[in-house]
């Protein structure tokens, strides 16, 4: 059997990232009534194109069975939707956005940034593929149109409502698989003089920081600024900045422009290029050995949760976020060693996490069972949730944090 294509470049993908095994979609949580079925599993076998270097998960589930129903609803995290409002002010100091001006966001989910854009009077578009998150945002008076962008969605968007100042696209950019059809919807568009923002996950965090319970099928490619560039250069779009951020566990924003008005870029950008060179991933060699290092992680995790099933320590989860799905599932933890999870978005609860049927009950649940250990699930959170949590130490309970290294925390702190 050949190997599949980059969706990038089009070369074999012969060469193997990291392989996780098989999952079903981390989003795909059940109902009770569900739980005496069968499920799908999917692979996790992440690649690396030996000619232009992506790192990318072949798309072994479209993205039209994921993300047409999506369960995520960006409002429903405090720090993200700060995060959102932070952008925003930003944005707009550094591009001069006035009442004439117009931003459009892709993946605009439930409105969590565009109300931000609303607030300041700035005429804005989100586009959003799940209906039902859709609603949401429509219902709080943001403009939203319901597709999935690609080149063609781009240029019917634009020949109807304008070209954009601003083009966001934050955290959706992983998340197709046709990236370059993608990129291509941006660059129809943005203005000629506009700016194209992308928050992306980065590679050298994730290599770094051991983040492996980053990858899920909904996450198609693991970008770093040196492939981020060639992706859009594909679409006519030229990097001319970059900001560095600690959001889902050390994130990319990178700023740019069309390739006919772009000028040099940035020294951020030869920062973090040279970052990434140091660090190996300019060259398919220097991405070797992560499967020992996540082999690592598993083994601790694993091995204290045992431990505390063998002293008749209780262990709950704090969240049922897609990555936790991811570690979940890959280190074969079920009910038999994590009784329950908690999350705040409702939607979730008196619901089960797909393939270990772990149950997801309210926050609440936590005072009234009591755990010995809060285990973490969205880390990249983890202060936000230790401060939250401070009541776990009342009764003597303590937080885990699965990764870098597994590491118990005091609440609170
Ligand atoms: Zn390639």
């Amino acid at each position: 059997m050949s190997a599949p294509a980059c969706r990038l470049c089009g070369a074999e993908l012969t060469h193997t990232f990291v392989d996780l095994g098989m999952s079903p979609p981390c989003e795909a949580i059940l109902e009770a009534g569900q739980l005496d079925r069968g499920e799908t599993f999917y692979p996790l076998h992440v690649r690396i194109c030996p000619q232009c270097l992506l790192v990318q998960l072949p798309a072994y589930i479209p993205a039209e069975e994921i993300f047409t129903h999506y369960a995520y609803f960006s409002s429903y995290s405090d720090s993200w939707v700060a995060h959102a409002k932070a952008f925003v002010d930003g944005a707009a100091d550094r591009l001069g956005l006035h009442a004439g001006s117009f931003v459009v966001e892709v993946a605009s989910n439930d409105g969590y940034l565009l109300q931000h854009v609303v607030a300041r009077g700035v005429r804005c578009l989100g586009i959003e593929p799940a209906a039902n998150v859709a609603q949401a945002a429509l219902d709080k008076g943001i403009p939203t149109e319901v597709r999935f962008l690609g080149e063609t969605t781009g240029a019917e968007v634009a020949a109807a409502n304008g070209r954009a100042d601003l083009v966001v696209a934050n955290n959706v950019f992983a998340h197709v698989p046709d990236i370059v059809d993608f990129a291509k919807g941006l660059r129809a568009l943005v203005a000629d003089d506009g700016y194209v923002s992308i928050e992306i996950p980065h590679l050298l965090r994730l290599v770094e920081g051991r983040e492996y319970d980053t990858i899920y099928h909904e996450h198609y490619s693991y970008l770093s600024l040196l492939t981020t560039q060639r992706v859009l250069a594909a679409a006519g779009l030229t990097v001319v900045d970059v900001d560095e951020l600690p959001t889902h566990g050390g994130s990319l924003r990178t700023w740019s422009t069309p390739a006919e008005n772009a000028g040099a870029p940035s020294a951020a950008v030869a920062k973090v290029l040279a970052d990434e060179a140091a660090a190996g991933l300019h060259t398919l060699e220097g991405h070797a050995g992560f499967s020992e290092v996540v082999a690592d992680v598993r083994n601790d995790l694993v091995e204290f949760l045992v431990e505390c099933s063998r002293k008749g320590a209780k262990v709950a989860g704090y969240g049922a976020p897609g990555k936790g799905n991811t570690l979940l599932n890959h280190c074969g933890i079920r009910s038999d060693l994590l009784a329950f999870t908690v999350d705040r978005n409702p939607f979730k609860h008196g619901k089960f996490l797909p393939g270990t049927h772990i149950p997801v009950h309210p926050v609440e649940r936590l005072a009234e069972e009591k755990p010995d250990y809060v285990l973490i699930l969205p880390w990249n959170l983890r202060t936000e949730i230790a401060a939250q949590l401070e009541y776990v130490g009342e009764w003597g309970g303590q937080l885990v944090v699965p990764l870098p290294s597994l590491e118990i925390v005091h609440p609170g702190r």
